[in-house]
């Protein structure tokens, strides 16, 4: 994955059969897709690939228990199976997580036993392992810090869990293997149309401004949370389509949260479901789901949604978390299809939806990580529909995501090269420094931030630690970029500045 020799396709006069606007889940697995079909593919995104919400989810590869409890069994089906095939193909970036439901009532056991019974026998072949009913003894020793008053027992279950921003790279890569053109850094600022219908798509690289008209048969909008500005670069009359909610997560040590099974608590007291997963060492907490005006690449946390999961998890644990404890917080904009009927975002529909406007342009948006595969299918089944594409079947059900013994040859030829690279970029951390320079010769690591927010995930783990290591960072990365001291001063400038909004002041 090298973005200059992508570039390179840029300056030929090509007739594109899609163009893929947006890099997260979405438009990463519309580009695998599109080249597993035979179709010549560019996919462009304005920032680095899953800077958007893809880098920002709860890393949970699920069918949605909570979707089961609002009955909507096709859709937890669905995202069961997309679980299945998941975790078969990236089997290196995924792993099986057991999940203990902690319950209250004698009630609550039977209503979330049998429940999640149910969602087991749903996965069918793909099932990840049979759901049990634990006594409080037994509650109690998987979920060691969970609060003993009242607790009647747990159940557990098993679903998913990923590195989201690690897969996203690995799915692009993956497509640049099997042909597709893939480009970060790169704007999509206008849609150019010949007899009402899309047949250019003018973008901006980034990084050296050069201005690009590029022709195509068929445009994807996969812009996420972003959609509504492509949907109105092609008919500005058109009224918003997603609707944003936000949602946040608190990361904090393990030791707030010991072992290896993750939490679900399905409904708070005031109606919401909340997680502790282990990640990377730490523990993840969250999410809320908050609607919000302002869309922004980088949202910020709202102080009743930091106090809103503190509260909860010390009241669900013997645990005393405070501010301080927070290693990091993160953000994340749900991209939901806007629906007439005014009220909780937390009950519209996570389904996906997609539509194509009269020029042509074909947008994809809602859904969830886990189902990326399928509504990528669905958006190129479009535009092989759209633009009178030969009408090849989608395969990716069945497609290895990433390529481990091609990486390990890579990794041995950098350490060969530089054998000091093998160092760790801290002790607390097993992330080494050929890592940054993988990232930088391999997957089109630009700058700092795209190495410590999505390649090795510090800023989501420790954001001070990440403050801490950017000048290193940058120094090794200058060295394989060829940047001068000024650019490594800019980018620690810039990323500092960043990474603050991610500690809790
Ligand atoms: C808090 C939260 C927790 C979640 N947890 C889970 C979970 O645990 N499991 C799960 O399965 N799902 C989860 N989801 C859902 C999942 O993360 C999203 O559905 C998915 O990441 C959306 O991907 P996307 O590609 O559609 O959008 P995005 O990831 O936002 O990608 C859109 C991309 O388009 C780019 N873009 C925008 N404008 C332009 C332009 N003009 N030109 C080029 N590029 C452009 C953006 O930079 C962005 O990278 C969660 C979501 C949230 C918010």
């Amino acid at each position: 994955m090298n973005r200059s020799e992508q570039l390179q396709a840029l300056t030929t006069d090509t007739l594109w059969d899609i163009i893929i606007i947006g890099g997260g889940a979405t438009g990463l697995g519309s580009a695998l897709d599109a080249a597993t079909r035979g179709h010549k593919t560019l996919l462009i995104e304005s920032h680095d690939f899953a800077k958007g919400t893809s880098s920002r989810s709860t890393k949970l590869v699920h069918g949605g228990v909570r979707y089961l409890a609002q009955g909507n069994i096709k859709l937890v089906r669905e995202a069961l199976r997309e679980r299945g095939y998941l975790l078969k193909n990236a089997p290196h970036l995924t792993s099986v997580q057991t999940f203990i439901v902690p319950v209250f009532s004698w009630w609550e056991k039977m209503f979330y036993g049998i429940g999640l019974k149910v969602y087991d026998l749903l996965s069918g072949k793909l099932s990840l392992g049979n759901t049990q009913i634990l006594s409080k003894h037994e509650t109690l020793a998987h979920l060691t810090s969970i609060n003993p008053k009242k607790l009647v027992g747990g159940i557990l279950y098993y679903d998913g869990q990923f590195d989201d921003s690690q897969l996203a790279i690995e799915i692009a890569a993956t497509a640049i293997e099997k042909g597709a053109t893939v480009i970060n850094y790169c704007k999509a600022t206008g849609l150019i149309k010949t007899n009402g219908k899309i047949t250019e798509v003018e973008c901006i690289d980034v990084l050296s401004e050069k201005k690009y008209a590029i022709k195509t048969k068929v445009v994807i909008n996969a812009t996420g949370v972003f959609t509504n500005a492509i949907v109105q670069m092609d008919d500005h009359l058109q009224h918003d389509l997603v609707s944003p909610s936000q949602g946040i997560h608190l990361v904090v040590d393990a030791k707030f949260f010991p072992g290896i099974d993750a939490m679900m608590i399905p409904k708070t007291d005031d109606g919401r479901v909340l997680f502790a997963v282990p990640w990377h060492d730490k523990v993840v907490l969250g999410t809320t789901d908050t609607p919000i005006e302002e869309i922004s690449f980088e949202p910020k946390p709202l102080v009743e949604e930091i106090e809103f999961i503190i509260k909860h998890i010390n009241r669900y644990c013997t645990t005393s978390i405070t501010r301080a404890d927070i290693n990091s917080v993160y953000v994340g904009l749900r991209p939901l299809v806007k629906q007439k009927r005014k009220g909780s975002t937390a009950l519209i529909s996570r389904e996906h939806h997609l539509s194509v406007s009269p020029s042509g342009l074909i947008t994809i948006t809602g859904g969830k990580w886990t189902t990326y595969r399928k509504m990528a299918a669905d958006a190129v089944d479009n535009a092989d529909f759209i633009g009178k594409l030969n009408k090849e079947k989608c395969i990716t059900a069945h497609i290895q995501i990433g390529d481990e013994q091609e990486k390990e040859n890579r990794f041995q030829k950098i350490l060969q090269e530089d054998a000091s690279l093998a160092e760790k970029i801290h002790a607390n951390y097993s992330f080494t420094k050929a890592q940054i320079v993988y990232a930088v010769q391999y997957e089109m690591a630009m700058g700092i931030e795209d190495i410590l927010a999505r390649r090795i995930r510090i800023l989501f783990l420790d954001a001070r630690l990440a403050i801490e290591l950017a000048p290193m960072v940058a120094s090794i990365m200058a060295t394989y970029l060829q940047k001068d001291k000024n650019w490594e001063t800019e980018e620690v400038a810039v990323f500092t500045k960043l990474a603050e909004q991610y500690i809790l002041k």
